[in-house]
């Protein structure tokens, strides 16, 4: 998705993007709320993540112009005010939802997805990647082999959607260890083979092939072909 994150902070914006790249998203950033709108109000975005208290201007004060001007994204306010009556302005501006600083990544990421959801998606955008029996769905956060949904947890998801994504192509240990985990994950290479081997067991359980292949001394490399 095409994600616009407007935030002065810069350990705020940096985390911000960071964590939303490594879902595969791509991020524009604006530091100022003018700035902010400009960009809005020119390009297309899938969600907007705006901060309330900006250098320049009041977040309500641009959420209310961009609503003003048409612009349907769903946005999403960063704050670090932690009071009802400031969350239900932002709600009544016209911000879809509200989350608090500091904040878990992974809630950030849920609080997207659950937005999202909600707003209809055009065939263009691509949110599911197949291969051969396998599929998974970014949006709702859902994994199927032969149509079976599997469950994963957090890290095996993000795994095996960097796998997805590159299809029959080897992929080296500190590729999938940079792209897949958090930034101060101890990326040891022990627990990469530990994370395939749980995806491989889940997947197994459905169907024979060896999606996940292991390519000595490489890495590892997600097999699309046909047998
Ligand atoms: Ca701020």
């Amino acid at each position: 998705m095409k994600i616009l994150v407007i935030e002065d902070d810069r350990i705020v914006r940096t985390l911000v993007k960071h964590v939303l790249e490594k879902e595969g998203h791509e991020v524009s950033i604006a530091e100022k709320g003018e700035t902010g709108e400009e960009i809005a109000l020119r390009e297309d975005f899938d969600i907007i993540i705006l901060d309330l208290g900006l250098p320049d201007k009041s977040g309500l004060d641009v959420c209310k112009v961009l609503r003003e001007n048409d612009v349907t994204t769903p946005i999403l306010i960063l704050s670090a005010y932690q009071n009802t009556d400031t969350k239900i302005t932002g709600l009544n501006t016209g911000a879809d939802d509200y989350l608090t600083k500091p904040f878990d990544n992974k809630e950030l990421l849920a609080r997207i997805d659950a937005i999202t959801r909600r707003v209809n998606k055009g065939p263009g955008s691509k949110n599911t990647y197949e291969c051969g029996e396998l599929k998974i769905d970014l949006i709702s956060r859902e994994f199927y082999v032969k149509d079976q949904k599997v469950l994963l947890t957090n890290n095996e998801f993000n795994l095996m959607a960097y796998l997805l994504k590159n299809p029959n192509r080897i992929l080296d240990k500190d590729e999938l260890t940079n792209n897949v985990w958090d930034i101060n994950f101890d990326t040891n290479t022990n627990f990469l083979n530990v994370y395939v081997s749980y995806l491989r067991k889940k997947i197994e359980e459905i169907t024979p092939k060896s999606y996940i292949q292991t390519i000595r001394k490489k890495g590892f490399m997600l097999n699309c072909e046909k047998d």
